[in-house]
């Protein structure tokens, strides 16, 4: 603990006082930040500081393997973390990120990992429809990094689709107030890569140019009369 301990004396004494008057106003107005950010809760990908966001300016909700349960097995911790951004906070833009190395990825290849973890197995049940996708759809021969790489990015697709099926993400599709992202965060380069819905592949945001996962023109649902 001693490294959080120093961490905490260094903010309170070096960092706080420059951002007192930004923190104050945090309260004052309320916050409003731009986009949940759903991702792993691996301590290596941390969500404000690959986006260099700072206070206020991100809702995050961490759950290992990056996962949206879908009904009936939601998780009162993520659901409510998504209801209350949509809902309360109106946020124009849900991210998904999921990334490399991931060592719940790991698990749902090779379920020994898993024995002595029961409540891990079963959260990881949310992130079976990608394993199953790369154990059926892929061509075989590939090797376990390329697998494992393959199920990465299949579950984030697998998890834009479970996130879907909550009442207040569809209800916001619907009404054009929201989009949807599903990204790839790659520790070892740094790279961010982004699903583009509207042609089915990861690339890499670049610029001023972020793929989008779903917005109000992609997917289906009925049109208005
Ligand atoms: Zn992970």
């Amino acid at each position: 603990m001693n490294n959080i301990i120093q961490g905490i004396a260094s903010f309170q004494g070096n960092v706080f006082p420059g951002q007192r008057q930004m923190y104050q106003q945090l309260v004052r107005d309320g916050q409003q930040p731009s986009a949940l950010i759903i991702a792993c809760a691996d301590s290596r990908v941390s969500p404000e500081h690959i986006t260099q966001a700072g206070p206020g300016d991100l809702f995050v909700c961490r759950t290992p393997a990056t996962s949206c349960p879908r009904p009936p097995t939601w998780s009162a911790a993520s659901s409510s973390a998504i209801e209350y951004a949509v809902v309360a906070l109106g946020v124009r833009d849900i991210v998904f990120c999921g990334h490399s190395d991931c060592g719940a990825m790991k698990g749902l290849m090779n379920r020994d990992l898993l024995k002595r973890m029961p409540s891990v197995a079963s959260w990881l049940r949310h992130a079976e429809a990608a394993e199953r996708i790369v154990c059926e759809a892929y061509p075989e021969g590939r090797d376990a990094q390329a697998r494992h790489h393959a199920l990465a990015l299949e579950n984030v697709v697998v998890q834009l689709a479970n996130l879907r099926t909550h009442p207040s993400v569809a209800a916001a599709l619907a009404k054009g107030s929201l989009r949807l992202h599903g990204w790839f965060f790659e520790i070892e380069t740094g790279a961010l890569l982004a699903y583009d819905g509207a042609n089915g592949r990861f690339r890499p945001i670049a610029g001023a140019d972020m793929p989008v996962a779903q917005d109000s023109s992609t997917g289906s649902r009925l049109q208005a009369a």
